[in-house]
């Protein structure tokens, strides 16, 4: 990576006489994997430019005033079941171990989400063992024939009590939604414990870069044929500088115009705060269900295990308006998605990939394996790429972008 900030003249002069191989457009994991790859195993010349003044996308990290680490995009906890989307990151990185935890704050208590024993023994008042949970929960759950909406998931698995308590209005801040507007994928994968196992998340890899996710991709864009433009639209440089191939990672529908109309996205407001205090609150997220306008508080010294008297938080209030940070899961979205992405489908030479690009609600390690299975793909056709006329790069931006 040779610059952070890098105006069009040096661009033009790193681009050499055969200019850029791959045009890239984000520095998010979608865009940053597959920068590496391309330049890494295929020897391409890469450009990979990216609106904001930072790498990263939305997993970015910095240090704030108080020199604390802290994600401004919200809190992001790497997890996977995958080895090789893990050992494709390690080459970049180490890992400091890390076990997210979440507790609820339902009527007065710190409860422990995932519902688990531990979470209906003490908002109940009871003492069941986990064969008794189990029965309570067939006990209360609703039977459903299909389940078909994210309220259907729920109330089948724990009933009406424990969802109204948990999910409900969780949900509804989330996505100015009710549960059952929403696909059943929101909360299928939502797990209900009947033992003690108070972890967030149950995957085989659960780990923060050591270093923080920037030095990660620092680390990733390291690559001498890989060049860097921040704070710069793509579409300020694609039809100047000549490229044979781009790779969008930005949202599908403004790279089209929004012609077939808006894909909606749920956006947030961050509010981060800096406490003279060595720890505010038990673990790394607290979630409020049902009180208050933000749904939950995030810790950060708990997910990178910093060491300092003072500790930085962050409270996410959910709103329409704003960055692009969630597709939103529901039938219609996917349907207008699909018109985007027929019409992806017909340009050879831009490729779509990440999580804005594919609307799909995907965490770290699977817009990993998505970029990783994408470079594979390419692969295949690079040959082809690199006998395209350098020109075809900005005639085919007008052809796709602005007829
Ligand atoms: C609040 C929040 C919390 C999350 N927590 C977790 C978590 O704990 N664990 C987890 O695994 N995942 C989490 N995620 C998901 C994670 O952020 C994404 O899976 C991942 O960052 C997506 O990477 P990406 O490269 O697809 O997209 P992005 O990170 O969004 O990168 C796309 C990049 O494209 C750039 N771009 C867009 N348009 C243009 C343009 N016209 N010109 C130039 N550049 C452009 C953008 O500036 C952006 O940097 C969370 C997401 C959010 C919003």
């Amino acid at each position: 990576m040779d610059s952070v900030i890098d105006p069009l003249p040096r661009a033009a002069q790193a681009q050499g006489p055969q200019g850029f191989d791959y045009l890239i457009v984000g520095a998010g994991f979608a865009g940053s994997v597959m920068a590496e790859r391309l330049a890494s195993q295929l020897g391409a010349k890469v450009l990979v430019v990216d609106k904001r003044p930072h790498l990263g996308g939305n997993a970015h990290d910095q240090h704030d005033d108080a020199g604390l680490l802290v994600h401004p995009y919200g809190p992001h906890i790497f997890h996977t079941n995958s080895a090789e989307i893990f050992d494709y990151l390690s080459q970049f990185t180490a890992w400091r171990p890390y076990q997210h935890r979440v507790l609820a704050s339902v009527e007065g208590q710190l409860l422990p989400i995932p519902i688990n024993l531990d979470t209906v023994n003490r908002l109940y008042g009871m003492h069941l063992s986990a064969p008794e949970m189990g029965r309570f929960l067939e006990s209360v759950a609703e039977r459903r024939e299909t389940l078909a909406t994210s309220e259907d998931v729920v109330v089948a698995k724990v009933g009406r009590d424990l969802y109204n308590k948990f999910f409900r209005g969780y949900t509804r801040k989330q996505w100015g939604l009710d549960p059952s507007e929403l696909d059943a994928s929101v909360t299928a994968r939502v797990p209900t414990r009947t033992n003690r196992d108070d972890r967030y998340f149950e995957d085989s890899f659960q780990a923060m870069p050591a270093q923080g996710y920037t030095r990660l991709f620092e680390r990733l864009l390291a690559h001498p044929n890989i060049h860097l433009m921040l704070q710069t639209d793509y579409r300020e440089v694609a039809p100047l500088l000549p490229w044979r191939h781009m790779v969008y990672t930005g949202p599908i529908d403004a790279f089209f115009d929004h012609r077939h109309g808006r894909l909606p996205y749920r956006s947030l407001a961050f509010r981060h705060e800096t406490l003279p205090q060595a720890q505010f609150q038990p673990v790394g997220t607290v979630n409020f269900p049902n009180d208050y306008a933000y749904t939950r508080v995030t810790e950060f010294k708990h997910l990178t295990g910093q060491q300092h008297a003072w500790t930085s938080v962050v409270y996410e209030y959910p709103r329409d308006e704003g960055a692009p940070y969630y597709p939103v899961p529901r039938a219609e979205n996917a349907q207008l998605y699909r018109r985007y992405e027929a019409e992806a489908e017909t340009l050879d030479q831009v490729t779509f990939v990440g999580r804005l690009a594919t609307y799909r609600y995907y965490n770290m390690d699977q817009v990993v394996g998505q970029a990783l299975a994408t470079f594979r793909r390419l692969a295949k056709a690079h040959r082809s790429v690199m006998e395209r006329p350098l020109a075809l790069g900005a005639q085919g931006l007008r052809a796709a972008v602005m007829r």
